[in-house]
């Protein structure tokens, strides 16, 4: 937990909702315990979204489409998502739901491992890109994120703060967990460190790292 439950109560209380469709998909994903955006994640997105009106958008980590609808939602008509997911029923629910919202052909669904779509992706293709899949890869695929997002762009990575656990130290994490641990604190911190990169990151959720690619000078 990052913040008081009670805070993120109250904040949750506060939350408007989504249209009925998406509100469904959101519900049934929940129950079929697929791990999607928290309320106050999809609240932050919407408007980020909303300010930003990125016209090309790119996922990693589609499960069964919610963020990805509502990212579409969000953005603008003009805007085009691309999402990525690897995990089989999730790609099948996800086709199925994407008939049902319709957006008209702007959701774009890849199938298959990230780490072999992400290099294969052209560069400076994205104005956003909402990176929540694999913990332990986000390292791993940074230079790729990097490379396909425009200058100017932002990068936005879900679940970094790891329920608060990546302020321990690693010797109080489980042997399991320590690698994703060391990967996760090593890409905050390139993030925070790398001179092309502003990031700011955020106790939204179960943790937000907000990083722009600035503009070349
Ligand atoms: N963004 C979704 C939730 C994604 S959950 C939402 O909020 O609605 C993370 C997803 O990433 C899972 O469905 C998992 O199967 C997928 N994933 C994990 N590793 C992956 C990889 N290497 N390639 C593609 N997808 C991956
Ligand atoms: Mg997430």
């Amino acid at each position: 937990m990052i913040v008081l439950p009670r805070v993120t109560e109250y904040l949750d209380a506060l939350d408007p909702g989504d249209r009925e469709m998406l509100e469904e998909i959101r519900n049934e994903a929940l129950r079929d315990r697929i791990p999607i955006i928290r309320r106050e994640t999809a609240r932050f997105l919407r408007t980020m979204l909303t300010l930003l009106r990125p016209k090309e958008i790119l996922e990693v980590g589609a499960a069964v489409g919610y963020s990805a609808f509502l990212m579409a939602d969000a953005s603008g008509e003009d805007s085009r998502i691309t999402t990525i997911e690897s995990f089989a029923p999730r790609i099948a629910k996800a086709r199925r739901n994407l008939e049902r919202v319709g957006m008209n052909g702007r959701i774009t669904l890849l199938e298959g491992d990230a780490g072999r779509i992400l290099p294969e992706l052209l560069p400076e293709r994205y104005d956003f890109i909402f990176m929540d899949a694999a913990k332990g890869q986000y390292l791993g695929w940074l230079p790729y994120l990097l490379s396909c997002l425009k200058p100017g762009g932002v990068l936005l990575s879900d679940n970094v703060l790891q329920e608060g656990s990546i302020a321990e130290s690693r010797y109080a994490i489980g042997r399991r967990d320590r690698t994703i641990h060391e990967r996760m604190r090593e890409y905050l911190y390139r993030l925070t460190h790398t001179e092309e990169l502003e990031t700011s990151v955020l106790t939204v959720g179960d943790g937000l790292a907000m990083t722009v690619k600035k503009e070349k000078s």
